[in-house]
């Protein structure tokens, strides 16, 4: 498992539950987000109505959960979880839809990834409050309307860009999450620790932050494993030698690389001279499934600067080689 993955495991999501902010203001940054939705949250509560509903979308680990069980916590509403993946047959939909009560709030996580007919279900259920539930099969199966309580979907997706239009014209409000900057995850980090009890020196919080690729799942995964090394080879303190030996073990470099990163970025630079070169030859090169590069290292280290992406292949910037303690070629590109 990388120690920066930006997904969770079920383990991993049971250990987080207990760092999530309860309220909006405890939610660090993502201030024009906040200040949207807690405009949208007050107004509705202000009126007694359900709000609109709410799509989150973002990179995973930016805190779409966490804000949808704030709104549910904001609005003294209950919260149903499901997600795209989860529903497999429209069915299954249908019968979360019918089982809802006024003013619950649905979390559908992944929701461009819903099947069709379940799509097609659902932006019903939104716009008119109402569901078809099918009963009995075949020739003799027929479609009863059942209408629906006022109740608020927050979808939350990786890719709104995926997402059906008509899908889409459902959600009164969507906000953007974006990476955290270094001082926002500070924030997390200090939150974090406070939570868990162990202290936290200021400087060691600012050497995690820059390695969390602006992620605060991430940040507090390596808060955890700083917190491991801190007990088990240091003081029980987590001061900067720990955070530094600590992130040395799992092979983060200061900027948020990891050995999978750094290889490409070793391949790219030292073996074809900085690119431009094709995917499928640089994966072979560094021993990796082409996906693998593409979906895993790749993202990082072009929002970094590191790498672009060419018709041509993949080529290498200056700061690639200077990350590296190279040189950058002065002929390059050419
Ligand atoms: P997503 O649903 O976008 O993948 P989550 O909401 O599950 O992300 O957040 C992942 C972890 O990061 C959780 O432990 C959460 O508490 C923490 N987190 C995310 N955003 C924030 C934030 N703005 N402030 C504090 N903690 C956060």
């Amino acid at each position: 498992e990388r120690v920066l993955a930006p997904l969770a495991d079920e383990i991993e999501r049971s250990v987080e539950a207990a760092l999530r902010p309860r309220k909006l203001d405890e939610f660090v940054g993502q201030q024009t987000v906040r200040a949207q939705l807690s405009l949208v949250l007050e107004a509705a509560t202000a009126r007694g109505v359900a709000p609109d509903h709410i799509l989150l979308s973002g990179p995973p680990g930016l805190g779409k959960t966490t804000l949808a069980m704030i709104v549910a916590a904001e609005l003294g509403a209950s919260l149903r979880v499901t997600s795209g993946p989860a529903i497999q047959h429209a069915g299954d939909l249908a019968a979360v839809l019918s089982s809802l009560e006024e003013g619950e709030v649905l979390f559908l996580d992944e929701i461009h990834r819903l099947a069709r007919p379940a799509e097609e279900l659902l932006y019903v259920a939104m716009e008119d409050f109402r569901v078809d539930v099918v009963v009995g099969k075949g020739a003799g199966a027929s479609a009863i309307p059942l209408t629906l309580p006022p109740f608020t979907v927050v979808g939350a997706t990786t890719r709104s860009g995926l997402l059906p239009a008509p899908l889409r014209d459902r959600f009164g409000f969507t906000g953007h999450l974006d990476y955290y900057d270094a001082f926002e995850l500070e924030k997390v980090l200090h939150r974090s620790a406070r939570l868990l009890d162990v202290p936290l020196a200021a400087d060691a919080a600012t050497e995690i932050a820059r390695r969390s690729r602006g992620t605060p799942r991430i940040a507090n995964r390596l808060l955890r494993r700083v917190r491991d090394w801190a007990q088990v080879r240091g003081t029980g303190d987590m001061d900067l030698a720990a955070a530094r030996a600590a992130l040395e073990v799992y092979e983060v470099d200061p900027i948020g690389l990891d050995r999978l990163d750094r290889s490409v970025l070793d391949a790219l630079c030292t073996r074809f001279r900085g690119g431009p070169v094709g995917l499928t030859t640089l994966a072979l090169t560094v021993g990796e499934e082409p996906e693998t590069v593409e979906t895993v290292a790749e993202p990082y280290l072009v929002r970094e600067g590191l790498i672009a992406r060419t018709p041509r292949g993949r080529v290498a910037t200056p700061a690639a080689w200077r990350h590296l303690g190279l040189e950058p070629p002065t002929d390059q590109g050419t």
